[in-house]
This record gives structure tokens, sequence and C-alpha cells, in this order.
């Protein structure tokens, strides 16, 4: 069964006038049926406005759809008396972690989720032990979060998720406002949690490199599901991608501009090493020498006469 399920999902934000009265519709997520497994690590893509939030509000509750149905572990989340029941399952990272931090100390903060949940005392400090070390912030549990980079503030704010014991964690753009190191360590922590804790990840990012790690990629467009696939599926459609106004990882890109030149690469390369090896046995353009194909190809695109 799915942990998280959407059929034919649409979600209408109304547009007031000043008056309040409803003057349109805006319709930001427009009829997506998709299906998370347990234990996946989920990626969505998608450029600023394509409706990705939105969906995501979804899985936690925070909206219910306009029409269509959303399942959280088999609940349907339009059921107000399980609104409670949803979140519980489905824990939700913000952008902003300033936002979601509210505790004078970590391990105060990350105790607050199973406390409103009205957990035992000695359960509470064992779950925020176990969260804490999960995103290796445990050495910073007697410290002041104001004092935290943003990617340990992200991480205890991931703890704080996790105290509640969630089967899967929904994180929107977790990595939007930290700098690239505090980037890594919000995507390793995330990671780990994934592969190590078996929490069901779905992550939102406008950073491809994030995605590449992912089970699955959905790519949003115009409140649609664009495209789908595994990573390497989804980045061996660089053109579609680029109409798309999404960028593609700097490797995956230079791979596709040597395949245009007539070098037979393996389509979607994800990272540097697979690009190495490729190029390593790869067969180079009939013909040509194996140093000179590039070259010999530019020239004849640019029409330099020797
Ligand atoms: P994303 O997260 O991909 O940037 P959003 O889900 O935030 O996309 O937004 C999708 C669309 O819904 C956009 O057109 C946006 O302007 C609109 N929208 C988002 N939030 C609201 C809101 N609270 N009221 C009205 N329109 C909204
Ligand atoms: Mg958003």
């Amino acid at each position: 069964m799915s942990i998280v399920k959407t059929k034919n999902l649409i979600y209408e934000y109304l547009r007031r006038d000043e008056d309040g009265n409803v003057e349109g519709v805006n319709r930001a997520v427009d009829d997506v049926s998709l299906g998370v497994r347990r234990g996946e690590f989920i990626a969505i893509v998608g450029h600023n406005g394509s409706g990705k939030s939105t969906l995501a509000k979804h899985m936690n509750a925070i909206l219910q759809p306009t029409r269509g149905t959303v399942w959280v572990d088999g609940i349907d989340t339009s059921q107000e008396e399980q609104v409670w029941a949803v979140r519980q399952r489905a824990g939700m990272v913000f952008q902003n972690p300033d936002n979601q931090i509210i505790g004078q100390l970590v391990e105060e903060d990350v105790g607050f989720g199973p406390e409103n949940l009205g957990v035992p005392t000695e359960e509470i400090w064992k779950r925020v032990e176990e969260s804490l070390r999960a995103v290796g912030m445990y050495q910073y549990r007697s410290h002041s979060p104001n004092r935290l980079s943003g990617g340990q503030k992200q991480r205890v704010s991931i703890a704080g998720v996790l105290a509640m014991r969630p089967q899967c964690i929904v994180l929107d753009e977790p990595t939007a406002m930290l700098d690239p190191s505090g980037r890594k360590e919000v995507i390793r922590a995330v990671r780990e949690l994934n592969s190590r804790e078996k929490v069901t990840v779905i992550l939102i990012t406008h950073y491809m490199e994030e995605v590449i790690h992912a089970d699955h990629v959905y790519v949003m467009d115009r409140g649609r599901v664009a495209m789908e696939g595994t990573p390497r599926e989804i980045f061996s459609r660089v053109e579609e991608l680029q109409k798309l106004r999404l960028d593609v990882p700097q490797v995956t890109l230079l791979a596709h501009e040597l395949q245009q030149r007539g070098i037979l690469l393996p389509q979607g390369i994800l990272t540097t090493e697979e690009l190495v090896t490729a190029l390593k046995s790869c067969e180079w353009p009939h013909g040509k020498s194996e140093t000179g194909g590039v070259q010999a190809d530019e020239e004849a695109q640019y029409g330099i006469d020797h």
C-alpha cells in the first residue's frame, strides 16, 4: 500500500476582491495522481509557482483538496477528525528554519512535538536523543538554537519532526535558504534518514544535484506532473527540462553536449565519476582521431577554415 497517494487532486485558491467576494480561481494543482511507496525517496521539482508547495501541503492535511482525494497511510485527509492522525504520519519541514524553531535549547525544541502528542516524559527524552543522533546534532543538545548555522538549525527542525515518529517526512525546499555546506549537511541527513531509519522521504527542491539520489522524480509544471521517472530517465530528457525552465546538473549537461557532438555516451549521466568511466570506454565518432574528434566537429560546426 502507498504511504501517500493522490488521485485526480485539484486545488484552487480563491481570488477575492476588497469586499471579500470571490472574483476568480487560481488552479494551483491540476489533476495530480501519484503514489509514494513506503521507504521510497521521492523528489519533486518544478520552477516557482508550479504547485509544489500546494501539493506538499495536502500531504499533511494543511490543505484539503478542492476535488479529488489524498490518502496518507490509507487515511483520507479530508476527514476533519483525522487531521492529527495524518500529521503524525507525515511530518513537514519548511524552507525557513527560523520559523520552525521555538525552544530555548535544542533538546527542548525537539521535544515539543512529542510533548504535544502527550508522549510520557521518559519516552520524550528517548526520542529526543534518537532524533538528534539521527541528524548528527546530538552534541548540540544543550545549545541555544539561535547560535547554530542555517544547516544545523534545519537539521534540528528535521529532528523535531522525527521525534513524532512519522512514517513519512515531506521537506519543502529545506535547503533554499542555506549556503552550499549547509545544503550538503541537510541532504546528507535526509538521505541517512531514508536509508538507515527507513523513513519515507518526499523532497521538494529546485537544486537538481539534490535529486540524483531519489528513487523517483516528479517534475511539476503549471500544477500538473509534466514528467516523471528515475533521475536517470528524467535527466536523459535535457531539452524537455530546459523547456520547463529547469536546470540540469552540470555534468549531465556536459555529457549531453558531448553526445550531440557524436560521442556515444549512455543517457542520463549523473555524476562526474560516471562521465569519466563512460568517456574512457566509449566509442569516438567514426573517422576521427581520439584526440581530434571534438575539436574537428566544433570547427566544422562553426565553419573554421585552416
Ligand atoms: P511552488 O511551491 O511550486 O512555487 P505554489 O504551490 O506555492 O508553487 O503556488 C502554485 C500557484 O498557486 C501559484 O500560481 C501561486 O501564485 C498560487 N498560490 C500559492 N499560494 C497561494 C495563496 N495562498 N493564495 C493564492 N494563490 C496562491
Ligand atoms: Mg514552494
